[in-house]
């Protein structure tokens, strides 16, 4: 059968960007449908935007903490409104970058969401296209618990939040995962009085423990308030804004409210049972190869629910192609490769690789290896002296798990992840020479310590008094 086109993708967020940008160059003819804008959510109202927000919100903290050293003046109070800004960058990156990538693919752009006619045909603006191969990479959208009053409350969440005109005077947060502390210390920090609450015993629950305690204790002292392991029974509106009440019997009001509370993969506009591909709880139902249950349907990137990260998002994305492409033998699964995170807080946090509490829970044997900023001298000299790396190592030196926090974090846990991927051993960190005084010298210290924690073995003292 002769299809339209040799790949249709379903969405232009990273995942659907990676797809059809690499297919395209490949001189396969490929079909870009996107509903909204192209990048994403990742472009427009998420990992740029927040990022965007909180480089500004680190800006103006800096500022204030140079007039306590009588540095700086600081002018009084205005309202603060850094959406339009953002906004301009927003359209700028799209009209000068990220348009031009696209020169190859031919492009549905805002004619509609796409849905499936039949497991090859697709329909966007009534009009069907067919293609050999098809990729939905349509992302997620924000999860709204069932919490009674809130379908009648004017609530922000991500897709809305960057919209705001200012900066609200105080700020209520449902969530303490990424996003949740991400938003709260970049509101706090741009002069919001802001107080979170969330299920889970501690801020970011999906990293280790310790790390979340560490962003409350931070949280406390910029004035956040962090209500954890809450319910919240109500949530209702007054002229003055929303009231939320916890099962604890808090009420906490603000002028806004920001529902970051996880997210929910919608099926609702795909019509996926036409073209036989089935879901779970978490997304699209996919195999190690990215193979929905259709062989020639993939579903990279936040669809599938594995990871909901953007650099994710885009190696499946390529991951996804080739294996659409080559004989099953050379395919590649896609969990086989480390998945760095980081969370772009002040101290910066980030993981790679396994978790403490999952080395315990699974009786794997390891030595936990920090090295301080607290002890570092350049660390101390710049006033950035908070903050640890610190690897999680088999007696033999593998490196099951790296987490930095701390200044760089989100820049330095990258060596950890090569490390771990290529199943280096943590001596090879120590012999690469690190730039001085980078706070990436932090690792080669961890990799040190681990080194020096070998010397003091009885049979390296035996075999050193022997050879000496
Ligand atoms: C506030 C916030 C901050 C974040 N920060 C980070 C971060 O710092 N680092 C990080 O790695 N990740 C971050 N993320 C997560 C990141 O945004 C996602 O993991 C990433 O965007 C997923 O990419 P994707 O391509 O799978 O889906 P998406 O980016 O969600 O793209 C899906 C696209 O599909 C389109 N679409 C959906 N249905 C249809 C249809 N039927 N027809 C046509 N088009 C359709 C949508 O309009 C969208 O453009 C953040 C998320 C949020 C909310």
């Amino acid at each position: 059968m002769r299809y339209d086109y040799d790949v249709c993708v379903i969405g232009l967020g990273p995942a659907g960007m990676a797809v059809s940008i690499m297919a395209a160059e490949m001189g396969l003819r490929v079909l870009g449908i996107e509903k909204r804008s192209l990048g994403g959510e990742c472009m427009s109202v998420g990992c740029i935007p927040s990022k965007a927000l909180l480089r500004t919100a680190h800006l103006r903290h800096a500022v204030s903490r140079l007039a306590e050293f009588a540095l700086a003046e600081v002018d009084p109070p205005q309202p603060v409104r850094p959406f339009a800004r953002i906004a301009e960058h927003l359209r700028f990156i799209d009209e000068k970058k990220t348009q031009a990538m696209f020169a190859k693919v031919d492009l549905k752009l805002r004619e509609g969401p796409a849905s499936f006619v039949d497991p090859h045909t697709v329909e966007v603006g009534g009009r069907p296209h067919t293609a050999k191969r098809l990729f939905v990479c349509t992302g997620t959208r924000p999860a709204v618990p069932p919490i009674p009053g809130l379908a009648d409350v004017a609530y922000l969440t991500n897709e809305t939040m960057f919209g705001l005109d200012a900066v609200p005077e105080s700020l209520v947060i449902l969530g303490g995962g990424a996003v949740g502390c991400e938003m709260a210390q970049a509101f706090r920090r741009l002069g919001s009085r802001v107080s979170m609450a969330h299920m889970d015993e501690h801020l970011l629950p999906n990293g280790d423990w310790d790390a979340g305690r560490l962003l409350e204790d931070v949280f406390a002292a910029e004035g956040i308030e962090v209500h954890n392991g809450r319910k919240i029974s109500e949530v209702s509106e007054t002229s003055a804004g929303v009231v939320v009440k916890t099962n604890a019997g808090e009420t906490l009001r603000g002028a806004k409210l920001l529902v970051a509370a996880g997210r929910r993969f919608d099926a609702s506009e795909l019509r996926l049972e036409n073209a036989g591909v089935e879901v779970d709880e978490r997304g699209i139902r996919v195999d190690a190869a990215l193979r929905t249950t259709q062989r020639h349907i993939f579903a990279p990137g936040d669809a599938n629910g594995a990871y909901l990260l953007s650099h994710a998002a885009m190696h499946q994305g390529m991951i996804a192609l080739v294996n659409s492409i080559l004989p099953r033998p050379f395919q590649r699964g896609f969990r086989r490769y480390a998945v760095p995170w980081a969370v772009f807080t002040e101290p910066e946090i980030a993981h790679v690789g396994w978790l403490e509490r999952d080395l315990k829970a699974n009786d794997v044997a390891y030595e936990t290896i920090e090295a301080k900023y607290e002890d570092y001298g350049a660390a101390i000299a710049e006033g950035i002296a908070v903050g640890a790396v610190r690897a999680y190592v088999s007696p033999t030196g593998r490196i099951y798990g790296a987490r930095i926090i701390g200044e760089g974090a989100a820049e330095m846990i990258n060596e950890w992840g090569l490390a771990i991927q290529n199943r280096l051993r943590i001596h090879k960190i120590m012999m690469l020479q690190h730039a001085f005084p980078s706070m990436s010298f932090l690792s080669k210290r961890v990799a040190e310590g681990w080194a020096m924690s070998r010397m003091r073995t009885p049979w390296v003292r035996r075999l050193v008094r022997l050879v000496t």
